[in-house]
């Protein structure tokens, strides 16, 4: 049972190691009871284990008095959206995202489209120990209806609105859907903007043929094809889409950081107001805002968080450092589709190459770091005592919101416990790579020392 976790991400864990058909079915019934039934969508990754899995989900859902719709393979972000086009009760992606192949995972949507945030998750769970199940009898099974247009309706969504309507520029577009459910969804989309389209690893058959995170150090047979192709950009996302990275004309990863930054440059040119990131998000965020004069919220690190915030200030765009946008008014969640239009349409609008915008931004230099700590209550006080009189770090405001974050004029450094697995992060950046190298280095000296 060792690699089952249950978070406000989801339930998560390895295939035939926790993450068993039981144990599937029993959060799915779970669920559907939680929702007390109705009309529950369901979608996929392309991951080999995504049908077992699946079965057990139709299982549990169809158990408890739900109606079931069948998305089949599909982007999460595709599922978020078809809770709101259907008008259901909520929904259930199953895909372990960007986490290696044997893993897999259920994620949970709310009538919204959104996933759970943390008092939902928490209210689930709480719902799940008390095991008040529905179970109904034979004459009160739902059916499932399987709806194959998905893909379809998630692309006519995007085209239809404003971002969609625009006449863009005819460009050469590389596209590495790393085999996943992104495979025949993003070539289709890039084709119905008039691009032309230079596809690899977009069979959705499941086998990853690169490591899954959409990571500059992953994307060499992405930048081969943009360099040998002479193609204008690639993009590059994860298993299920909703992360984007992007490859610029000569073949060099522009940092999945930058992904939000385009894109809010575009959306700000034509809809001015907030702003909302997380924490460990690039420091080009707050320059973008200060440009357009609108404001930037900063939240805990989590998709959950970024979207209750972003309700909360109307925010017209939002989204994470990993790649992650979100548009509210096409979709509540982190989708690539709609990430991938949005760099386009600004490639477009602005008439340069992808390097030129690039060079157009402040240059600074971040690093992330990794690190099992196992006991981190004993070295916090040690490791803090020392960031905080760091000699970079004279003069730093302090944020404590999500673990510690250390802000002066010239660097910052985030330090925090993940929420799914026993390590720590460490983020940092600065204008001078030398100093951003060598405040980490220390500061990772502790945690292992
Ligand atoms: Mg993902």
């Amino acid at each position: 049972m060792g690699s089952l976790l249950f978070s406000i991400s989801g339930l998560r864990g390895i295939v035939g190691l926790g993450l068993t058909p039981e144990i599937i079915t029993e959060y799915a019934a779970g669920y559907g009871s939680f929702l007390n039934g109705g009309k529950v969508v369901v979608g996929r990754d392309t991951r080999i284990s995504g049908d077992m899995i699946k079965h057990a989900v139709l299982a549990g859902l169809l158990s408890s008095g739900c109606e079931v719709l069948d998305l089949g393979v599909v982007p999460t972000p595709t599922v978020n959206l078809m809770v709101r086009e259907a008008h259901a009760n909520g929904g259930i992606a199953i895909t372990a995202s960007h986490n290696p192949i044997e893993w897999n995972a259920l994620k949970f949507i709310n009538n919204e489209g959104i996933f759970l945030d943390g008092q939902e998750a928490q209210d689930f769970l709480e719902f799940l120990r008390k095991g008040e199940f529905r179970r109904v009898g034979w004459e009160e099974i739902k059916k499932i209806d399987n709806l194959d247009q998905a893909i379809e309706i998630h692309i006519d969504k995007i085209l239809n609105s404003k971002i969609g309507k625009n006449h863009l520029k005819k460009l050469k577009v590389g596209i590495d859907a790393v085999n996943g459910a992104g495979s025949v969804a993003i070539p289709r989309l890039l084709k119905k903007l008039g691009m032309d389209v230079y596809p690899i690893h977009c069979t959705p058959d499941g086998n990853f043929p690169r490591p899954p995170e959409p990571l500059d150090e992953n994307l060499e047979a992405l930048k081969k094809n943009v360099r040998e192709k002479r193609l204008d950009l690639g993009f590059a996302v994860d298993p299920d889409s909703d992360r984007l990275a992007i490859i610029d004309e000569q073949g060099n990863a522009i940092g999945e950081e930058k992904t939000l930054v385009l894109a809010s440059k575009y959306i700000l040119t034509k809809n001015k107001g907030p702003i909302v990131t997380n924490l460990s998000t690039t420091r080009l965020i707050d320059d973008i805002a200060k440009l357009f004069e609108v404001p930037l919220f900063r939240t805990k690190v989590g998709e959950a968080n970024v979207v209750k915030k972003m309700r909360e200030v109307a925010a017209v765009v939002g989204g994470e450092g990993n790649g992650g946008v979100i548009l509210p008014e096409l979709n509540f969640t982190r989708d690539a589709l709609v990430a991938i239009t949005l760099v386009i349409n600004l490639l477009s609008q602005e008439k340069k190459k992808v390097s030129e915008i690039c060079k157009e931004l402040p240059q600074y230099f971040m690093i992330k770091r990794k690190i099992i700590v196992k006991d981190w209550l004993d070295r916090k006080e040690k490791i803090m005592k020392f960031v905080t009189e760091h000699r970079f770090l004279q003069n730093a405001t302090v944020d404590r919101v999500d673990g510690f974050k250390f802000i002066s004029q010239d660097i910052w450094i985030h330090i925090r416990l993940s929420q799914t697995e026993p390590i720590i992060r460490i983020i940092s950046e600065g204008e001078d790579f030398e100093k951003v190298k060598q405040l980490v280095e220390e500061v990772e000296g502790l945690c292992v020392a």
